[in-house]
């Protein structure tokens, strides 16, 4: 049978009537920004996410930009970060005039590599922007002890990882200063379009962020800072709002599947062999990416492989931030973080979405160990 990479169909179908009554709820209610749906919805986060203070924004794009703006990051300062992320990691940073400095990854979890990092904290250092990289929690403790002695906040980039908790237990909104959310469809709660959101336990910093998000004005049209349009829109919000309450089911299903995915991959050949890896368990993390490494240069053949069986994969991330063209006055070069630029070349995401059938699941697992056969 094909398996694609996500179901929006089937993840939404069981709320139709739901989703159906929100929207409904707001077109007739006139008012379509900055309402009583955001505020609900961000209340509904804070208390789910444990934290203090939720900002719904306009993207997890936006939620970077505007803690970073928020915290006060500008030209000249440098801010950490990991090479192996989505874009909008390192551009929040180099859209504020700021430069991001990168620590390698670790090669078992690809999230930062905890002293590489703490050890790149230096004098200039205004912000460390660790990634909860596929819905794990990276465990940076040597980092956020030298932040913290240094006076910089740590800003959590959770946008793959809402809900996850680290050994301790702590959720990832109550890690660091911050943790900024993503709600784009492809991510563990998923909106009808983009959506992100920020949380803290610092009250200060999220009324700046209120701020912020509405072009600085405080009251309208008296602006004391040059902020944006970083808002949520009521409709997003109110859809969000019903999706909200089924994430912990949803991320039950993930790690359900993850275990299942490791138990018959670990059964099999190639993981014994080393010709493939598998992402470390860890009964935390929340899964928005099932990744393997296929060892050997074999990567791009084991992906049509199992394209030519019909099953969607996808590649995070094909190249990573240090060498992108546009950062290319950074002055990195191929070579510099090794281990990041070997994950870029053998990460594999294997399909998994809460409802994937586990017949599609064995069908993936099968496929794959006939690549190492062939
Ligand atoms: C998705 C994502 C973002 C950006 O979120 P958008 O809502 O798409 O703007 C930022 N960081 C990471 C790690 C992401 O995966």
């Amino acid at each position: 049978m094909p398996v694609s990479t996500q179901d929006l169909d089937a993840h939404h179908a069981p709320l139709q009537a739901a989703l159906a009554a929100a929207a409904v709820r707001v077109l007739q209610s006139g008012r379509y920004i900055s309402g009583a749906e955001v505020a609900g919805f961000e209340a509904a986060c804070a208390e789910a996410l444990g934290a203090a203070h939720a900002v719904a924004v306009s993207s997890g794009t936006d939620a970077l930009l505007a803690s970073l703006m928020a915290l006060g990051v500008g030209p000249g300062d440098e801010v950490v970060t990991t090479p192996l992320s989505f874009f909008a990691t390192v551009a929040a940073i180099v859209r504020l005039g700021a430069r991001p400095v990168f620590a390698d990854i670790d090669e078992a979890t690809c999230n930062l590599d905890d002293g590489a990092a703490a050890a790149q904290v230096g004098s200039r250092c205004r912000a460390a922007i660790p990634v909860h990289l596929f819905g794990r929690v990276a465990s940076v403790p040597q980092l956020r002890a030298r932040c913290a002695a240094l006076g910089v906040p740590v800003l959590d980039d959770a946008a793959q990882a809402i809900g996850a908790v680290d050994a301790a237990g702590r959720s990832v909104g109550q890690l660091g200063t911050a943790a900024t959310l993503s709600f784009f469809p492809s991510k563990n709660l998923g909106g009808f379009g983009d959506g992100g959101m920020v949380l803290t336990g610092d009250a200060e910093l999220a009324r700046r962020l209120r701020l912020l998000r509405a072009h600085g004005a405080e009251p309208k049209y008296h602006h004391v800072v040059v902020g944006g349009n970083f808002r949520m829109d009521e409709l997003q919000a109110a859809l969000l709002g019903v999706k909200l309450p089924h994430l912990p089911v949803w991320t039950a299903a993930r790690r359900r599947l993850a275990e299942r995915y490791r138990e018959a991959l670990t059964a099999a050949g190639p993981v014994a062999d080393g010709r493939l890896a598998l992402p470390p368990p860890d009964p935390g993390a929340v899964w928005n990416q099932y990744v393997v490494r296929v060892r050997g240069g074999q990567r791009d053949a084991c992906r049509r492989h199992l394209e030519a069986r019909g099953i969607a994969t996808a590649v995070y991330y094909p190249e990573p931030l240090h060498l992108q063209p546009c950062l290319a006055a950074l002055g990195y070069r191929r070579g510099e973080l090794p281990v990041a630029e070997r994950a870029c070349a053998e990460a594999l995401a294997l399909p998994l979405y809460p409802e994937m059938p586990d017949v599609a699941l064995d069908d993936v697992v099968a496929a794959v160990v006939s690549f190492f056969a062939g």
